[in-house]
């Protein structure tokens, strides 16, 4: 029985994890098949391997992309790819430098609002100081009190309208789709039912998405509901699109789903991992 797992972070991005606790929690789990998919960023996935190869578990190379698409982010998954591939490894350079600029605007607006040391105070959160990502300043600001845990802070800081929010432009949908392409992966649509967009624009959004070069949506992950599973599938399965599944783990008590506790696909999907050769349904 294969569970196939292919949206994870580590400690190379926003997780709490390193690379080889999560390979071993995957396992312990019963994930047969396992992407690491760091935010902007691939330097995790060389600990994965050698993990992966350690308990038997194959891994495949990701990464989540940060996309700027008018005025939403979205978050474009790089599933197989070459990860020393040159368009990808200056895509993704381009895009952590200018996490970097924005980690110091958020630490500012959190000053003005009478937060000090907020950029100091992610970044001994963050196991890689390329990445520093707002989880990282919800966890300072937990230790500084202001909120009881990570989604109390999501809720009243780092948000839309809220102390701590910054507007910033990541990479652009055709650039981060193209990056993938050259590197020989898969681009996916990550957890489509969080973005805040009508029925109209999703027909939109998926449309450029595909004219971009995209190939998959994540119909089934951590974030989405029974109902958007289903939705998802038929949107997959109306433009023939590779459907996903992955749980979006972040680490304990981070995440309402360990790796591979997700449920499977929807039977009419397309799976994501028959496009390299995997064999199995689930
Ligand atoms: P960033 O890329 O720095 O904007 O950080 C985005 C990350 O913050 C996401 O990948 C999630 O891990 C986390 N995140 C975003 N919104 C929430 C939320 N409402 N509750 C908990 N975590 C969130
Ligand atoms: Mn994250
Ligand atoms: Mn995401
Ligand atoms: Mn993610």
């Amino acid at each position: 029985m294969q569970n196939i797992d292919l949206h994870n972070h580590s400690r190379i991005s926003d997780g709490l994890l390193t690379p080889t606790e999560l390979v071993a929690l995957a396992a312990k789990n019963g994930v047969t098949t396992l992407a690491l998919t760091d935010h902007d960023d691939v330097e995790g996935l060389a600990e994965a391997r050698t993990a992966a190869a350690a308990v038997g578990i194959r891994l495949i190379n990701g990464v989540e992309i940060s996309v700027t698409w008018g005025n939403h982010t979205l978050h474009i998954l790089g599933l197989n790819i070459d990860s020393l591939q040159a368009d990808l490894v200056n895509g993704l350079q381009s895009v952590r430098q200018g996490r970097l600029e924005r980690a110091q605007r958020i630490s500012d607006e959190l000053a003005k609002g009478g937060i000090e040391g907020a950029l100091a105070g992610a970044l001994r959160y963050a196991g890689n100081p390329n990445i520093v990502a707002r989880p990282h300043f919800a966890r300072y600001l937990v230790e500084q009190g202001v909120a009881r845990d990570v989604p109390a802070v999501f809720k009243r800081f780092l948000v839309k309208g809220k102390m701590g929010y910054v507007k910033h432009r990541w990479a652009d949908l055709g650039d981060a789709v193209a990056w993938i392409r050259a590197a020989g992966g898969v681009p996916v649509l990550a957890h489509p039912g969080r973005y805040e967009v009508g029925r109209a624009s999703m027909d939109n959004l998926i449309d450029e998405f595909v004219a971009a070069g995209g190939q998959g949506l994540e119909v089934v992950t951590g974030s989405h509901t029974r109902e958007q599973v289903e939705r998802f599938a038929a949107h997959a399965a109306k433009r023939q699109l590779y459907a996903s599944r992955g749980s979006d783990y972040h680490g304990p008590g981070e995440s309402y789903f360990e790796p591979g506790k997700i449920p499977p696909l929807p039977l009419q999907c397309m799976p994501v991992w028959t496009a390299w050769g995997e064999t199995q349904i689930q």
